[in-house]
């Protein structure tokens, strides 16, 4: 089984300053444990998704520090580049050593207006340039009442994915890309559904996935009001690769404690 994935997503949060004691503290973890090699984490699969503005400093950081972790931006245009005032291009992003690219976040989505189409450009953008996207996905708390949380996952999936899905050639890394279910009502409200809910969300997803995919998929993550104490229940659910964090990745402390216990779990 591959090692849990664990995404830090800042939102519009840290400078530089802030940033830099965050990756000493993740620094220092690492020598602390030094001495006890069992329970080790070494960040293998942590992506920290920085805002644009500290991403060069926090790329020039890990280039100096043993710390393995990558990056991913927060958004993206699918223009190459040109007359796109305030956007950032996937060349740029790559160019400050991001791997990863979130799209399709459901602040996007409703407080920016973005739509499947675009993140479906966004997606095909971002593969052309060597990149990979962490695809969020989720429905409404209005949605779900209605009963339509399937639909509209199946929608966001396929309308993202495109001729993928349909079977038209699986890109050879995708292994590498990622899917986080985010239920929208589970962001920053301290409410969450059942681990078992979203187990079985993600059994669909994966269904859905090998259906268009000749092989390999998608990690399958988690996101949604995942804090320290609330890790462990929800990475016990095989269905779930790992875990899409906001508001308690804001501290390193609490990061630290999310993947040594998510990873436990996953070891146990
Ligand atoms: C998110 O921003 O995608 C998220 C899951 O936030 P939070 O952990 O704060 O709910």
């Amino acid at each position: 089984m591959s090692p849990p994935c664990f995404v830090a997503n800042w939102k519009m949060n840290k400078g530089i300053a802030e940033a830099e004691s965050y990756l000493y503290a993740l620094e220092k973890h690492t020598a602390q444990q030094m001495d006890t090699p069992l329970s080790k984490i070494d960040f293998a699969e942590t992506i920290l998704a920085p805002p644009f503005t500290a991403l060069s400093f926090v790329s020039e950081f890990l280039k100096q520090s043993s710390l393995r972790v990558d990056l991913a931006g927060q958004n993206v245009h699918y223009g190459g580049e040109g007359a796109f005032t305030g956007e950032i291009a996937p060349s740029m992003l790559r160019e400050v050593g991001c791997r990863y690219v979130i799209i399709g976040h459901s602040e996007r989505r409703q407080i920016f207006g973005e739509t499947d189409p675009e993140i479906h450009e966004k997606l095909d953008a971002i593969v052309k340039c060597d990149l990979r996207p962490i695809l969020c996905i989720g429905e409404t708390l209005q949605e779900r009442k209605d009963g339509k949380t399937w639909a509209v996952l199946e929608r966001q999936l396929s309308e993202a994915f495109g001729e993928i899905l349909q079977g038209h050639g699986t890109p050879e890394n995708i292994s590498e890309w990622i899917i986080a279910y985010e239920p929208v009502w589970a962001i920053g409200t301290g409410q969450t559904p059942t681990p078992g809910d979203v187990a079985s969300v993600h059994r669909k997803v994966r269904e859905c996935l090998c259906q268009g995919l000749k092989k390999g998929r998608p990690r399958i993550l988690y996101g949604g009001s995942v804090n320290e104490t609330n890790i462990e229940t929800f990475m016990k659910e095989k269905q779930i690769d790992g875990v899409l964090v906001g508001g308690a990745s804001l501290s390193a402390d609490k990061l630290i404690k999310i993947i040594e216990r998510g990873t436990a779990v996953k070891r146990a």
